[in-house]
């Protein structure tokens, strides 16, 4: 079973060998934790994401880390909830962790932070997202060290309370 913590915070200052971005299709960066991200790693990053092609959902591409403290940044695309059947949905945003943890374990990156995937603006009730990700990360991330950094205080607070022998 993977080594899981989940931590309150901003996902842009993680120090570790790579971070998970909640990109969209185009990799061409957006709002929430994409725009952060882009604008901590610097234009470097849009610079390299324009030559991927883009990302189907569910799957994930890397690429370096720039002016982050982190090495890479692995972009992953969730599914918009109300796109899909609430099965649908979940198996693809199952995909996106596993993906993302396939990815980096072909890198040799074992130090991996997470976002809450399609929390935000792509609307996945935030206690499902959070069963989703716990869930996944734990069946799938055998070699890894992982943390989850929430941003907002509502999916914080359904951390503590649900997960709290893994939340700091
Ligand atoms: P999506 O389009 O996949 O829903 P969002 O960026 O809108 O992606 O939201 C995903 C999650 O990331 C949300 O729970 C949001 O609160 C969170 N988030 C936003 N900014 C940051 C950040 N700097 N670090 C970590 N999480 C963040």
């Amino acid at each position: 079973m993977a080594n899981l913590k989940i931590k309150s915070g901003d996902i842009t200052t993680f120090e570790g060998d790579a971070i998970v971005n909640a990109a969209n299709e185009s990799l061409l960066g957006g709002g929430g934790v994409d725009g952060a991200i882009h604008r901590a790693a610097g234009v470097e990053l849009v610079k390299e994401c324009a030559t991927l092609g883009g990302c189907k959902t569910g799957e994930a591409k890397i690429t370096s880390g720039y002016r982050l403290k982190a090495r890479h940044v692995i972009h992953t695309v969730g599914p918009v909830y109300y796109e899909h059947s609430p099965q649908r949905a979940q198996e693809l945003l199952e995909s996106c962790y596993v993906n993302s943890i396939k990815t980096a374990e072909e890198h040799n990156c074992r130090t991996l932070a997470f976002p809450l995937i399609s929390a935000g603006v792509y609307g996945y009730p935030k206690d499902k997202a959070l069963e989703v990700a716990v869930n996944t990360i734990k069946k799938y991330g055998n070699d890894i060290d992982a943390v989850i950094i929430l941003f907002d205080r509502e999916a914080y607070s359904i951390a503590k309370e649900k997960y709290s022998d893994i939340t700091e």
